[in-house]
């Protein structure tokens, strides 16, 4: 599907964003590699939002790859990408991907053939996203409903991040949003409506977060998964732990929350 002339979306869970050569977030299974190859040709140069295996399994053999600054040990490494998303090192994730080698980095204000890197971080530290045409591909930095609603809370590291960067995206006004997981924002209006749903609900995440507590770590991503009625397999306990630990990172630097010596956290 083309998006505005030479930048074509394909979709996917995550969604694929191809101008010519270039292609952001290969995304998952590894034999959409074969789909990519086809659009992009067989020397794709490759840029990623961030490290998730999701965003880079589909990644075709031979293509240059570029890795967000800071975050390319988690790209070249999948040990290092795995215990880096869930805190532990679990060889049987839903998604892996390959170790990669990273022919380069890109930062924020950087040009990458037809797009400009736009910082969005807060999903992890280093996301970024591509902004061409007026097409602005925001990867994770929001979701979709569907997702939101599946998991309970967003999956992020650092909650004023992730809030500064749905601001960011306000102030950009793109004519058209991909976003990682979720439909195609092709208004201002359907734009708007999509940051103050990400917004409320990391807003919902904090209370969430607050209202389990006290307790530790994993009892009260637990209860804030029971709280939402959201999908509650091993893996989403351990991404929720990550929003989890961020919250209270949050809460903690703005002295609100403190851990006891029996590694309970409480609100002060
Ligand atoms: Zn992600």
């Amino acid at each position: 599907m083309e998006l505005r002339k030479g930048i074509k979306l394909l979709r996917g869970s995550p969604n694929t964003l191809i101008a010519g050569r270039y292609v952001v977030d290969p995304g998952q299974p590894a034999e959409r590699a074969a789909e990519i190859v086809a659009e992009a040709g067989n020397t794709p140069v490759v840029l990623l939002t961030h490290f998730h295996a999701d965003h880079l399994t589909a990644t075709p053999e031979g293509a240059e790859v570029y890795a967000p600054w800071g975050e390319e040990l988690f790209v070249s490494s999948v040990k290092a990408r795995l215990f880096f998303t869930h805190g532990v090192y679990v060889e049987n994730a839903v998604y892996k991907g390959n170790d990669l080698k990273v022919a380069g980095l890109v930062k924020p204000g950087d040009r990458v053939g037809p797009f400009e890197v736009v910082p969005l971080p807060g999903h992890t530290f280093g996301h970024v996203g591509f902004y061409a045409e007026g097409v602005l591909y925001a990867g994770d930095a929001l979701f979709g409903e569907k997702v939101l609603e599946k998991y309970g809370v967003p999956y992020l590291m650092d909650v004023d991040a992730f809030l500064e960067s749905l601001e960011r995206i306000r102030s950009l006004e793109p004519e058209m949003l991909v976003m990682g997981h979720g439909p195609v924002a092709a208004s201002r209006r359907r734009i708007v409506e999509m940051i103050e749903a990400n917004k409320a609900a990391v807003e919902r995440a904090v209370k969430l977060v607050v209202d389990a507590l006290p307790g530790d770590i994993t009892a009260v991503s637990v209860r804030v998964i029971k709280a939402v009625a959201a999908e509650h397999g091993w893996e989403n306990v351990l991404l929720t732990m990550t929003t989890v630990r961020a919250v209270l990172s949050k809460l903690s630097r703005e002295g609100r929350v403190y851990m006891d010596e029996n590694g309970v956290w409480r609100i002060n």
